[in-house]
């Protein structure tokens, strides 16, 4: 009698090693199918700032560094030509570091 209730729990194994493929299928799907919602989430909800965000960053990246300033080689500040104190191999060094 042990025996044929033996035989029908190996069948609820591998019943449950298919739901376990069937719960990863699923799973993959899930996860594909978030990704894409993000994706979109993430475009549209950036659209809108991103133009604001864009125009920031041109007018930061056109300031950086004039011809008449140097970038100090020990606190990595844009100075005025007039603050460079001392200027060792291309190394240039601002009164305020050289003091
Ligand atoms: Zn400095």
């Amino acid at each position: 009698m042990a025996t044929d209730y033996d035989s029908p729990r190996k069948t609820d194994d591998d019943l449950g090693e298919d739901s376990l493929q069937e719960l990863q299928a699923r799973r993959a799907d899930k996860s594909s199918g978030t990704i894409d919602i993000d994706e979109t989430d993430l475009a549209e909800s950036l659209e809108l700032p991103g133009a604001d965000l864009s125009n920031e960053e041109l007018s930061v990246r056109v300031l950086p560094r004039q011809a008449d300033e140097f970038t100090c080689s020990r606190c990595f500040l844009v100075h005025h030509r007039s603050q460079l104190a001392t200027e060792r191999n291309g190394q240039m060094i601002c009164r305020e570091c050289a003091a």
